[in-house]
């Protein structure tokens, strides 16, 4: 074993669950050109002042969990991205996406960091897909977000799962909001722990997130954001809602669901799932109409959801999602049975490659039974030989691994079969 492990919080990702993280990644890009979304990816570090400005000096990934370095003692202070919003709202404004075509709908899957304490469900470094709808963030395109992220929880089986949605208004909701709960927090301040009575004056609608179970009651009686929202942002979040119900989607309203981030208004939404622990939440979203302003940029309405792929993962194992995963082996096994055969079936190999047929040889000088027990293993669908008269004839022997039927054939007839073959797998997906 070596000396060295890997960073507490981060993770390998062996074939067998790479597998796994294939499937469900092809799964997010299928329902991506589906929605009609286009890839976009960012530099996994940026300057720190767009987390500072785009994120919120008062939240808990700017305050306390960045990892943010010097590259040298003049230069500008960098950040790993905690997460993609910022960077992605940093990008369109940079390349004016929005002069280009007045919408632009934009998903990712992308390696976020945090410096948060390590457990089942909460890594150091973890992966988001998500997407950001930009230029629109009417109701309908509030649904057009939540449809696209909970259909593909549905393709990929995933049950047990709750959809919280909540208004938290605008920016002037807010402020008045954040007053009448200063107000009804303050006769407690004494009762309230540390973190909560610094978020009083910071931000208390944060105190809300509180999971101290000493506070529920006393949380549980503090003034509704919802009760501060003007009607037309009431009436618009009943257009989501009404979307929602129209497409068969299950949610609750919950008014206490606030979100970490400053950059949320009007609907926010959060998906947990039974199958985790403590680290329950497996995506969220919401509107974000004031960032593009908050980072120099023209208004620009905006909505968008990120889902956390290792929770996804874990739910989705829990719950036996990928019991039938049978990633495929190799189409053709190319067996030599003596070494001075290995370059020919090296240049069987190549060729057989070539006519997009996926082929494995052994490379390391085995025994022809060490390579049949490979071609078993790796679950190879054929064995193709190689002898000396196979390579004086230019005719060369194919067993069929599941029937072990056999045949002799030139490779030109070989290569008809296996592409059929392949071919009919593709299409069977
Ligand atoms: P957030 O950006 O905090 O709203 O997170 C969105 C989703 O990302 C969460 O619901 C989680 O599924 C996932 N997530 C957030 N932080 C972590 C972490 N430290 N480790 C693993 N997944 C995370």
């Amino acid at each position: 074993m070596s000396q060295y492990q890997a960073v507490k919080g981060t993770r390998d990702i062996f074939p067998e669950e790479g597998a796994q993280w294939k499937h469900v990644e092809s799964a997010v890009h299928r329902m991506a050109s589906l929605y009609g979304f286009s890839e976009v990816r960012t530099p996994v570090f940026e300057y720190t002042e767009l987390f500072q400005r785009g994120i919120g000096a008062t939240t808990d990934i700017v305050g306390k969990e960045m990892f943010t370095f010097q590259p040298d003692p003049a230069g500008r202070s960098l950040t790993l991205r905690p997460e993609m919003t910022a960077g992605v709202m940093r990008a369109a404004l940079q390349r004016n996406l929005l002069s280009q075509a007045p919408v632009h709908k934009l998903y990712y899957i992308s390696e976020l960091f945090r410096k948060e304490r390590p457990q089942a469900g909460r890594q150091r470094q973890f992966t988001q897909f998500g997407a950001e709808l930009l230029g629109a963030s009417s109701p309908a395109a509030v649904a057009e977000v939540v449809t696209f992220m909970m259909q593909v929880f549905e393709t990929l089986g995933l049950s047990g799962l709750r959809l919280r949605i909540n208004t938290l208004g605008d920016l002037e909701d807010r402020a008045r909001y954040r007053e009448a709960l200063r107000e009804y927090f303050r006769p407690y301040e004494a009762e309230l722990d540390d973190s909560s009575r610094e978020r009083l004056e910071k931000n208390p609608l944060r105190i809300l997130d509180s999971k101290n179970p000493a506070l529920r009651e006393m949380i549980a009686g503090a003034p509704r954001l919802f009760d501060y929202v003007k009607a037309e942002g009431v009436e618009e979040f009943e257009r989501v809602l009404r979307f929602l119900d129209d497409r068969g989607i299950g949610y609750d309203v919950d008014h206490l669901l606030v979100r970490g981030l400053d950059y949320y208004c009007h609907t926010a939404f959060e998906v947990t799932s039974e199958a985790l622990g403590a680290q329950d939440a497996i995506g969220g979203g919401g509107r974000y109409d004031g960032l593009s302003k908050e980072l120099g940029g023209k208004e620009m309405p905006a909505v968008g959801f990120a889902v956390g792929m290792e929770r996804l993962l874990i739910a989705m194992e829990k719950q036996g999602l990928f019991a039938t995963l049978n990633p495929r082996g190799p189409m053709v096994y190319v067996v030599v049975q003596q070494s001075e055969l290995a370059d020919h079936g090296m240049e069987v190999a190549f060729r057989l490659r070539r006519s997009g047929i996926s082929t494995e040889i052994d490379l390391a000088g085995r025994s022809m039974k060490a390579q049949m027990r490979e071609a078993n293993r790796l679950r190879a669908a054929y064995a193709l030989f190689i002898g000396q008269s196979e390579f004086e004839t230019g005719r060369y022997g194919l067993k069929n691994l599941v029937t072990s039927e056999q045949t002799t054939l030139e490779i030109g007839a070989i290569i008809d079969i296996l592409r059929e073959t392949s071919v009919e797998e593709s299409q069977r997906g």
